[in-house]
């Protein structure tokens, strides 16, 4: 599917270099350069994520922030300012303003694309909102829910409750099936890249996902590969070690 990013900048020269990497990187670039034409844009079409020039003329990319955190429609909308400015100060009223992230002038486009992205992976999950299923599990992403559907009553499923985290968790490995990731993958992938948590968190909640999946009997669709991660398996791996132990 395609992400679609608003970019509002008022110098013609950045938008273009935002453009022109967006497109690389391929997300679906819009440009408007001030508020107001911005506000049309996304009363048309509403974007995934704006990229938001804090120095813009007439209404400051602070005050648009502001509007749209007040409006029920775009109060979620990821938020990325665009700054020249650097002070403590200006972050924190960006930040009560309702930006998700900063991006300091001059930037690199690798570092804005990396910024982008993580902002997308921790704030828009539903980015891909299909339902998964696989090993008797049903995954819906944009209701939030997985169903298991047992030996016992296979025509009716039963709600397994998840923690948040542990949902990502599920939803992310579910939606990689038989692929193995590293513990780093998996918090980068999840947790996103400005946090800094220990590899050793994602045991922590991949043995909660597991001792919910127990209760139904399907805590061996997450399997442990010795030396390098996890990952999630429909097809029960007799050769796993760990299953062993
Ligand atoms: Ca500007």
């Amino acid at each position: 599917m395609s992400i679609t990013v608003l970019v509002v900048e008022d110098e013609p020269a950045i938008q273009e270099l935002i453009s022109y990497n967006l497109k690389n990187s391929g997300l679906t670039p819009v440009c408007a350069t001030n508020a107001e034409q911005a506000a049309v844009m996304i009363n048309n079409i509403l974007p995934d994520l704006v990229l938001l020039d804090w120095m813009l003329p007439n209404s400051s990319g602070i005050e648009f922030a502001r509007q749209l955190r007040r409006n029920t429609r775009t109060q979620t909308i990821p938020i990325i300012m665009l700054t020249a400015k650097v002070e403590l100060e200006d972050k924190i009223s960006g930040l009560e303003a309702g930006a998700d992230d900063y991006i300091t002038k001059p930037f690199s486009p690798r570092e804005l694309i990396a910024r982008i992205k993580a902002v997308l992976r921790r704030r828009v999950p539903e980015i891909s909102d299909e339902i998964i299923e696989a090993g008797g599990l049903k995954i819906d992403p944009t209701q939030h829910r997985v169903f298991a559907f047992l030996d016992n009553n296979p025509s009716e499923p039963t709600e397994v409750k998840l923690g948040p985290t542990e949902f990502r968790l599920l939803h992310f490995l579910m939606a990689h099936k038989e692929r193995v990731y590293t513990r780093t993958q998996l918090l980068d992938r999840i947790w996103g890249d400005h946090v800094f948590i220990e590899d050793r968190t994602v045991d922590v909640h991949i043995r909660r996902l597991r001792k919910v999946l127990e209760k139904i009997g399907k805590d061996d669709l997450v399997q442990t590969v010795r030396g390098t991660g996890y990952r999630f398996s429909s097809e029960y791996d007799a050769s796993a070690e760990d299953r062993q132990l």
